[in-house]
């Protein structure tokens, strides 16, 4: 079965429509004939700053949604990031190998680090990639199914993967990303060029999974447009509509064209109203599911302490490979 693996990270307040449209439900798909490893990536959220508890909390509530949208932990490996020491392991040895350069010129890094300014711009943020690389390279991972917005990070890591192999010898499976169709980019509903983040400046614009259905008829409604008043298919005059149509299409299956032809003659309004009708009938069941999941957190730590047995079972081998490879003595 091929290996896959992808993360999230407990940033933010809950996952995000395009988190569950980009990628989750792509990984709840994979579990019938693949090997599939789901992590919550909290090495990762600390490269922007977080609160301790809150952090601890949105641990627990992203393994939750995880479950809640799907992910069978007894067809998937379900685990907390922190809890492999591996992957930070790794990640040292793939920042000796990666060019500053080359780390340089990751979108991503600009994105955030304009956002939070220089005060809050770590080497942590900096290198976010290569530890990206780590956690996919120490599974022998063949796909990696991600939003769109990862495209750069999984470039990375093949060359990474290929670096290592041709300087010490065959290690790494070279995996290839799984991203969704152009439609599945979910943007910002204030800022509609910016993608949805969980980081956002603003709560605003985001379709969270933990919203009151009332809070997301509320966000679609007030979402940017523009002073047209066609429902007509274009990102890049009318990015507003597009992007609620992408949303529109992707819950639903249904075509674009379809739908231009079906709000042909009306307004706005009447799209934003029946959006908001579908979102809602999609994420609610998710949020209800998440909510009892939480009320047992001892539970929820126990389902992950079994996933990061497994887990590291499989990352300390490879990363015990990778050491030898490298040079290292091997202790006795
Ligand atoms: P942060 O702002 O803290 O980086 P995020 O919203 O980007 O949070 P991540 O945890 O970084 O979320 O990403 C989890 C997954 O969701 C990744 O596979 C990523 O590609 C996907 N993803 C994130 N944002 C979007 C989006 N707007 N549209 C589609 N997929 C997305
Ligand atoms: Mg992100």
């Amino acid at each position: 079965r091929p290996v896959v693996f992808s993360g999230m990270q407990p940033s933010g307040d809950s996952l995000h429509l395009g988190n569950y449209l980009g990628a989750l439900v792509n990984w709840v798909a994979l579990q019938d004939d693949h090997d599939p490893i789901y992590c919550v990536v909290d090495l990762h959220a600390i490269t922007v700053p977080q609160e301790p508890e809150a952090m601890r909390e949105a641990t627990r509530r992203t393994a939750a949604q995880y479950l809640a949208a799907g992910v069978d932990p007894e067809r998937s490996t379900l685990f907390v990031q922190s809890q492999v020491p591996a992957h930070a392991e790794l990640a040292w040895v793939l920042g000796t190998l990666t060019g500053f350069g080359e780390a340089s010129r990751m979108t991503q890094f600009k994105d955030k680090s304009s956002r939070f300014g220089a005060e809050s711009t770590t080497v942590g943020l900096f290198t976010y990639p290569v530890l990206m690389a780590a956690d996919i390279l120490l599974y022998g991972t063949h796909l990696v199914p991600v939003g769109d917005d990862q495209r750069q990070h999984l470039e990375l890591t093949r060359d990474l993967a290929g670096r290592f192999n041709s300087r010490y010898g065959d290690t790494f499976v070279v995996p290839e990303a799984m991203i969704p169709k152009e439609s599945a980019r979910i943007y910002d509903l204030q800022e509609p060029t910016a993608k949805m983040s969980k980081s956002a400046a603003s709560p605003n614009g985001l379709i969270n999974l933990m919203d009151d259905p009332k809070v997301i008829a509320k966000r679609i409604r007030s979402a940017v447009t523009d002073t047209e008043r066609e429902v007509r298919y274009d990102p890049q005059a009318k990015p507003g509509i597009a992007n609620l149509l992408d949303i529109y299409a992707t819950v639903t299956g249904r075509t674009i064209p379809e739908l231009e032809a079906e709000y042909d003659g009306k307004g706005y309004g009447d799209l934003k109203k029946d959006l908001a009708e579908v979102v809602v009938d999609r994420v609610a069941p998710i949020r209800e599911r998440t909510l009892e999941l939480m009320e047992d957190p001892a539970e929820l730590d126990r389902l992950l302490a079994i996933g990061a047995d497994k887990a590291s079972e499989r990352a300390e081998r490879t990363l015990a490979t990778a050491y030898d490879r490298v040079g290292f003595l091997r202790r006795r």
